[in-house]
């Protein structure tokens, strides 16, 4: 199948033809059709390599209204560099679609620069989940209007430690949000999470 075929808007696909993506990986051809067809929560077990930033980011760029500068998505991942490199990703992909702003908001450094660059409105918030709530407690990031929620390489987060802090930041988003949780591996652990944060939701094994 072809990215034009599995749903994908005509300024991602310029954006990802210059990136030299020429067909869909086995992830995105699972994931971007089931997320653009209104469908919701998704468990995807795929490690890094696979794709799987374009899986989520994709339908993730598309849900966004751009006329509004509200926080509608967060991305949640477990450490600086994955963020950064989401939030890269993210501004690659929707290089041509206008009004759209993506901010990463990770520990370790000045939180400052960090309020400033959510001042102004980001649509989608990467970020590392202390981070963000210190910054949902400021009152810098406010989550009221976020539908969907990414918890990306979940297993890694809550090997971290991360579970309370990830409950916390989704106590603040809207009941009805979309959950997309992707994770190399499947645990007790990640099971428990789906459980509790899931709604009938669709798992993808890559
Ligand atoms: P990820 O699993 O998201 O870390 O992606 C792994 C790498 O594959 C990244 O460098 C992406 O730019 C690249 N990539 C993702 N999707 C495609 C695709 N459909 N065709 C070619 N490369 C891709």
């Amino acid at each position: 199948k072809t990215f034009e075929e599995l749903g994908v808007s005509e300024p991602i696909r310029k954006a990802i033809e210059e990136l030299g993506f020429e067909q869909p990986m086995p992830v995105q051809e699972e994931v971007i059709p089931y997320l653009l067809g209104n469908r919701n929560d998704v468990i995807a077990l795929a490690q890094t390599g696979t794709g799987k930033t374009a899986a989520f980011g994709i339908p993730l760029l598309q849900r966004i209204d751009t006329s509004s500068r509200e926080t509608q998505a967060i991305v949640l991942s477990p450490t600086r560099e994955l963020c950064l490199q989401i939030c890269d990703d993210l501004n690659e992909f929707s290089k041509y679609i206008p009004h759209m702003h993506i901010a990463a908001v990770y520990g370790g450094a000045s939180i400052e620069e960090q309020i400033r660059s959510l001042r102004h409105g980001a649509q989608i918030i990467a970020a590392t989940p202390g981070r963000l709530i210190d910054l949902m407690k400021r009152g810098k990031a406010k989550l009221e209007n976020v539908h969907n929620v990414v918890l990306d390489e979940a297993d890694e987060m809550l090997n971290m430690g991360f579970q309370d802090s990830i409950t916390e930041i989704l106590s603040g988003v809207p009941d009805d949000h979309n959950t997309l949780l992707f994770s190399a591996t499947m645990s007790k652990q990640i099971e428990t999470v789906a459980k509790g944060y899931l709604h009938d939701y669709k798992e993808i094994v890559v």
